[in-house]
């Protein structure tokens, strides 16, 4: 079953075509400009395009899209988005069904990150795990029993917006001193007087005792985080991904310290963090290992249904010949 999966982007729709199956690959990648600009009508315009030459040139049978900011997977709509303006309780899953006559899975671009991870990346043959995405954002995702934790309409794994600091700076979900503030990429930059993180790390590299120290304080935070997201979970592994990580050991090694020194009630020298092995990817292909399960529930509730319908059948036959005696 080969599936289309989307991680779409304030900046990039990143895509795969996944043969889905049990020795599961990626048959197909490209990408396109958001061009957010121009509103969710244009974009899912460029998605649907997508997912049109995908169905011709590769058969694909579903849809997953990824994206930032909390959804509501009930509606298959995002509550916010951030720097996409106008996608705010937009039909996002409606939209693209009918632009494309295939099913459309959606889920939020971490959770894919952690799925992708699990599956075909760092996590595999692991069963209880967080993935962790640093980027514009601080996103999450947990995995407890081999099994992905979406919870109360999928916002579980939201670890980027629990409060490090009551005190702290006030955070875009409307919080404060949410972990995002101290550990993505614009709270780097501005802790460092930069415009970006990846200039950050450059200027790390390059030995700058400010940029390092910046970027250990960040690792700290994000060390804190996940120390309070481990003592709900015992993971084995904490997989960490997204643009940010690329400062590699300048971030995680101060991280794992500080997770090691906080956790005092766990075996914590037991729990691995590391880099996410997907790279680029991840996102894309989480998406369409989640419309590959979209799938494969649909079906099972489609079997169930018929299942129930022959059960009835087969009463009713048997039934005849009780009841006539
Ligand atoms: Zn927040």
């Amino acid at each position: 079953v080969r599936c289309l999966g989307i991680d779409l982007g304030g900046t990039t729709i990143d895509w795969v075509v996944l043969d889905a199956d049990d020795d599961a690959g990626v048959v197909a990648r490209g990408g396109e400009e958001t061009r957010a600009e121009r509103g969710p009508d244009s974009v899912i315009e460029t998605i649907a395009a997508i997912a049109r030459s995908a169905v011709d040139e590769h058969g694909i049978v579903g849809i997953g899209l990824g994206m930032p900011g909390p959804l509501d997977l009930e509606r298959g709509r995002a509550v916010f988005v951030a720097n996409m303006p106008g996608w705010a309780d937009f039909p996002i899953v409606e939209r693209l069904e009918r632009g494309t006559g295939q099913t459309v899975a959606l889920l939020n671009d971490a959770r894919a990150f952690t799925l992708a991870e699990l599956r075909l990346g760092a996590g595999q043959g692991v069963s209880d795990l967080i993935g962790v995405t640093l980027g514009t954002g601080v996103g999450g995702g947990i995995v407890v029993g081999g099994r992905l934790l979406l919870g109360l309409n999928g916002t579980a794994g939201e670890i980027g917006h629990q409060t490090l600091d009551p005190a702290g700076p006030r955070c875009a979900c409307g919080n404060t001193g949410c972990l995002e503030q101290y550990a993505s990429g614009p709270a780097i930059a501005r802790a460092a007087g930069l415009a970006t993180a990846a200039q950050v790390v450059e200027a790390a590299r390059a030995g700058d005792a400010r940029a390092r120290a910046v970027l250990a304080q960040a690792g700290a935070y994000l060390g804190i985080g996940i120390a309070n997201v481990a003592l709900a979970v015992a993971p084995e592994l904490v997989v960490v991904g997204g643009g940010v990580s690329a400062a590699g050991e300048l971030l995680l090694e101060p991280a794992c310290a500080e997770l090691r020194r906080r956790l005092t009630v766990m075996p914590a020298e037991r729990i691995r963090l590391v880099p996410a092995a997907l790279g680029r990817d991840a996102g894309a292909i989480g998406a369409a290992l989640w419309a590959s399960r979209h799938r494969r529930d649909v079906d099972m509730v489609r079997g169930a249904a018929h299942q129930r319908r022959g059960r009835t059948t087969e009463a009713r036959c048997s039934a005849q010949p009780n009841s006539e005696a």
